[in-house]
């Protein structure tokens, strides 16, 4: 059709202005936020004929540094399916450590772990290890450089989205440029202060839990055998986590004043106090690379959708990350959307439809509010020295440590097997 006789059409015949419309949009689908979950976004839906358009405000060679920052990610069993299914786990596996055990103990610092505790080994179900660790400084630029390689998608680095404007056909956004993009569909993924919920009038429901993680990586004498170990101190849970060859990956969170004198240490100062707190069964340990510190807080989307609009990964729920699970809830739901769109598509529905977005938010919102609500009471019930609650957890840990069955269903859950899965965390393709 000429552009002529496109204009034609859209004075003389309203429903064909919709066609006219979308025929002028930049992309079918734009998302904001090319972090960790946009990009695995748009891979999942570039592959199934979507024109994508990534929009991030930090410039490309920041967000792809490659200095290890001590950042790494729990990924589970699920989430590292996604990770094959969108083509980029075969260039990850390499750096990835299995988990295979996860180990979770009450205790004080200095005074060594309660004799209560509970043990996860992967042996106890078929599938394989629970998950694998994955460096922040391998997982960002193998997706980013995915996103480069994809002819279905086009990347904007350094570009900040300031407004978005929705009607019956479309969303345009606006950016700090002044340059204009439309599509079918937005979404947000753009991080737990999302502008994309804020602009679309979606309220939050959250609140600070009064703890900074310290987040570092250690270089130790003996070897983790791949097992994940989970502290449960009276000021936050510290975490050690397998990363490959004789290194962990540390989340210790303590009381943001704690924190903030513990980070302003020297690094022998620093190490001297995560020592009792660390134990002696790695033996001798020194830091590999970064400190960081990241204040904690809840903050989730009291809606996943808005006319035309999605929130996907910390943009909808950003949780405390007392059991490593903020992205993989956020991988569920990329491949949650990424299929309810897909089958829309399939179906010759319009993508933005409120329908089809619907779809989305009635999988992902149940699932989500959980992980909020049962992370929030775990920190509460774990992060404090009441002698009571401290005997109740004791307790209970007992039990569940000496219950196959449960401790099959902690195994399960640990690994993202349970649950509504959608096809690309089963193994399946879109
Ligand atoms: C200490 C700690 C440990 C953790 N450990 C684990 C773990 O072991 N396992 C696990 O599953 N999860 C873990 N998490 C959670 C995980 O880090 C997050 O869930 C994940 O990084 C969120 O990714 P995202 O892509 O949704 O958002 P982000 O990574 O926050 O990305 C948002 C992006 O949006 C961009 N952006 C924002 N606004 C705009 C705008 N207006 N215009 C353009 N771009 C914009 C930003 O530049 C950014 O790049 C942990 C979190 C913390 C704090």
């Amino acid at each position: 059709m000429t552009p002529k006789v496109a204009t034609q059409a859209r004075m003389d015949n309203p429903p064909q202005l919709a066609i006219f419309r979308a025929m002028s949009s930049d992309c079918d689908i734009l998302i904001v936020g090319g972090g960790l979950n946009g990009p695995a976004l748009a891979l999942a839906l570039a592959e199934v004929g979507q024109r994508v358009t990534v929009i991030d405000a930090l410039p490309l060679k920041r967000r792809k540094s490659s200095g290890f920052d001590g950042r790494s990610y729990a990924m589970a069993l699920t989430s590292t399916r996604l990770l094959q299914g969108i083509g980029v786990w075969d260039d990850l596996v390499g750096d990835a450590q299995p988990m295979l055990d996860i180990k979770v103990t009450d205790g004080r610092a200095g005074e060594g772990p309660s004799p209560f505790f509970m043990h996860f080994d992967h042996a106890e179900i078929e599938e394989g290890p629970m998950g694998y660790m994955v460096e922040d400084r391998h997982l960002r630029p193998v997706l980013l450089d995915a996103l480069k390689k994809h002819k279905g998608i086009k990347q904007l680095s350094g570009e900040t989205v300031v407004s978005q404007e929705t009607d019956a056909t479309g969303v345009t956004v606006t950016l700090a440029s002044g340059k204009a993009l439309r599509g079918k569909l937005l979404v947000g993924c753009d991080g737990r202060g999302s502008g994309t919920a804020t602009r679309a009038g979606i309220t939050r429901t959250g609140w600070d839990y009064g703890q900074t993680a310290l987040v570092c990586a250690v270089e130790h004498e003996r070897p983790h055998h791949g097992i994940a170990h989970q502290f449960f101190m009276p000021p936050g849970p510290l975490a050690i986590l397998p990363l490959t060859g004789n290194r962990s990956s540390i989340v210790w969170s303590e009381t943001h004043d704690n924190a903030r004198q513990i980070n302003a240490m020297s690094v022998e100062d620093y190490l001297s106090v995560l020592r009792p707190r660390f134990g002696s069964f790695l033996g001798g340990f020194s830091l590999a690379g970064e400190r960081f510190t990241y204040p904690l807080s809840l903050s989730l989307a009291n809606s996943l959708v808005a006319p035309r609009i999605a929130l996907v990964g910390d943009a909808a729920h950003g949780v405390h990350p007392i059991a490593g699970q903020g992205l993989n809830a956020g991988v569920r739901d990329v491949a949650a959307l990424a299929e309810v769109l897909t089958d829309a598509l399939r179906r010759g529905e319009d993508i933005g439809a409120a329908a089809v977005l619907t779809r989305y938010q009635t999988w992902r919102r149940f699932d989500n509010t959980t992980l909020a609500l049962a992370t929030d009471t775990f920190n509460r019930l774990f992060s404090n020295d009441n002698p009571v609650l401290r005997t109740l957890r004791d307790v209970g840990m007992g039990i569940v440590g000496n219950m196959p069955s449960l401790r099959r269903a902690f195994i399960r859950e640990a690994a993202g097997l349970t649950g509504d899965l959608p096809r690309l965390l089963k193994g399946q393709k879109l």
